[in-house]
């Protein structure tokens, strides 16, 4: 068995992570987990985990909106888990996109980040974080209602793109995307209200 375990610890103790990080049940016990939110399309793994895990299931496809139902049930279901002192695996097939909308949701509901702090920080943490854009909005949306925001460095306006990721990692800015007018900062300062 590998030693490679596909997860990354973002915040409280809730690490996102990949389907092959949640299929090594070994691992996930010997780490001290206890509780898995999966949002992949397979639940298959939910019949080898321990009976006292607390486990649940939104089998969300990447690159569609999340419903706002669906994120307060994981939101709730992640904030019960932290007062239980749960080690947490959020986890979709890669840990690239759903579960990182997932966890950006997290960030902004309870810990009152921007959303591009709330990215800033899952992608310092987990550098492969790159989720799809209307995705990632749907998260925005949920939580503030809006998917624009002006940044008090620039006064230029912030929203999440696909080619923000690009810009984060070094390959320079995409004039072809035709959002020249938004704001670059590296680190955004937004106006959330
Ligand atoms: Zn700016």
């Amino acid at each position: 068995m590998t030693m490679y375990f596909d997860a990354s610890m973002i915040i409280d103790d809730i690490w996102v992570g990949s389907y092959e990080a949640a299929r090594n049940v070994a691992m996930l016990k010997k780490k001290g987990f206890s509780a898995v939110l999966n949002v992949s399309l397979d639940d298959r793994m939910f019949s080898e985990y321990p009976h006292d895990w607390r486990l649940l299931h939104f089998p969300l496809y990447d690159g569609d909106a999340i419903p706002a139902a669906t994120f307060r049930e994981a939101i709730d279901f992640l904030v019960l888990c932290r007062s239980e002192r749960r080690r947490t695996l959020l986890h979709c097939a890669a840990g690239v996109s759903r579960s990182v909308t997932i966890m950006a949701a997290y960030l902004m509901k309870i810990k009152g980040m921007s959303p591009a702090d709330a990215l800033l920080h899952i992608m310092e943490r987990r550098p492969e974080a790159a989720p799809a854009t209307y995705t990632f909005n749907s998260a925005v949306m949920w939580v503030y209602g809006k998917t624009t925001f002006l940044c008090r460095t620039c006064q230029k306006k912030w929203r999440y793109t696909a080619d923000y990721i690009y810009r984060y990692e070094g390959y320079g800015y995409l004039a072809e995307t035709g959002h020249e007018t938004l704001c670059q900062c590296e680190h955004p300062q937004l106006e959330i209200n």
